[in-house]
């Protein structure tokens, strides 16, 4: 029987790779950064989430040394046993005041977090609308809600107003930022949607908070949209404040209910208090030094006009995401490894990620790189012929 189960999964493993969509891990041997090594060489970094260069910045790695210290390594239990220090209710209280929100609540992941909140809030016989083009965990955290998964046209608030009204909804769920495309939900006509309906409206800011607005405070400032009780900020800490973790901010009485109810809070142990320190600092230089919001959409400025320039294919992004259509699975492969000789590390993200015939590279920019850099990125991809090995 053994072999019987191993020999299927051989198979199937096989016609993933045969279909180009066979994911292989790399093996980073070294800390996050403009440049990574991998296999003993370093390259040029185009691929994390680290938008703001603080994954390994010095005051962060002495914070989290420094709090170890004070609080150890390990939380011990779930929040609700022991496992909430005063790390975490301090790094809860500086994401409520960064983010203009009454109340913040910390989750382990981001993942966990959309599971929570929609699993805590929508329930059988409910409606929960989301864009074709969500984040996984937030179509997981609707079907794990056992709510129905409704879904309108990618950013489009008029097909979410027409379709709506019939059912009971209960929730609205977007990405800020989407993180596939790098393009923004237009929240403000979907804010009017929902309030129209009197339904909740979930914003995914994974990708917009530290990055995106004057103060870096994400997407709601970015469309100057005020908090209220019925719109709810979800982010993550691992991305542009560069640690791990995630929250959800929104009401008093939202933060409560999630606490009661979200069994990805309850039921998990609390990450270390460390980790709740160092992003407390993360946050302080997110807050601080405006010079990386300016040089990062420098930086993408200076992309986008030299991939115009060379006539890429580069969608419509105005963030650090900047993905490059390649089309086929295979395509976006031969291309990304045409880079990784060049010397760049940009991950090709493929089908089921990404819509079939949609295959990409998904560049990211960070406020770690230099213009050289992204010279380096530019030429690189103009030197493609295209029709090297696939
Ligand atoms: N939402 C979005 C839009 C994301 O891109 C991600 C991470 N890829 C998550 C949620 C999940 O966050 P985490 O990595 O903290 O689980």
């Amino acid at each position: 029987m053994d072999w019987v189960a191993s020999a299927e999964l051989r198979s199937e493993l096989a016609r993933l790779a045969q279909a180009g969509r066979y994911r292989a891990r790399r093996v980073v041997e070294g800390p996050q950064g403009p440049l990574v090594c991998v296999a003993g060489r370093q390259l040029l970094n185009f691929s994390s989430n680290d938008y703001l260069g603080l994954a390994n910045h010095p005051e962060l790695v002495a914070a989290l040394g420094r709090a170890a210290g004070r609080w150890g390594v390990g939380s011990g239990a779930a929040h609700l046993i022991t496992g909430h220090s005063g790390a975490h209710q301090a790094l809860e209280e500086a994401l409520a005041a960064f983010t203009g929100q009454p109340r913040a609540l910390l989750f382990s992941t981001g993942y966990m977090a959309n599971l929570g909140v929609i699993s805590a809030l929508a329930g059988r016989g409910d409606n929960v609308w989301e864009d074709r083009l969500n984040h996984a965990s937030l179509i997981d955290g609707a079907l794990l809600s056992r709510a129905r998964l409704r879904r309108y046209r990618h950013l489009d608030a008029a097909d979410l107003a027409g379709r709506l009204g019939v059912d009971r909804a209960r929730l609205i769920a977007t990405d800020g930022v989407f993180s596939m495309d790098g393009d923004l939900a237009p929240l403000p006509a979907l804010a009017e949607v929902a309030d129209r309906a009197g339904v909740w409206l979930l914003v995914d800011d994974a990708h917009g908070l530290g990055v995106l607005g004057a103060h870096g405070r994400g997407s709601f400032e970015h469309w100057g949209l005020a908090p209220r009780p019925d719109r709810i900020l979800m982010a993550t800490l691992g991305k542009a404040l560069g640690t791990f973790g995630a929250f959800v901010a929104g009401s008093e009485e939202l933060i409560e209910t999630l606490i009661q109810r979200s069994r990805t809070y309850v039921y998990t142990t609390a990450t270390p208090p460390a980790l709740a320190e160092a992003t407390r600092v993360a946050l302080a230089i997110a807050e601080r030094e405006d010079w990386r919001r300016t040089h990062l959409h420098a930086l993408i400025a200076r992309f986008r006009a030299g991939a115009a320039q060379l006539g890429l294919p580069l969608a419509a992004s105005t963030t650090p995401i900047q993905p490059l259509i390649a089309g086929s699975a295979p395509r976006a492969l031969a291309l990304s490894r045409h880079l990784e000789r060049a010397g760049l590390l940009v991950a090709a993200i493929r089908p089921p990620t990404v819509p079939e015939g949609q295959a990409r590279l998904r560049i990211t920019l960070s406020a770690a790189h230099d213009e050289a850099a992204v010279d380096r990125l530019l030429e690189a991809l103009g030197s493609w012929s295209g029709d090297e090995e696939t």
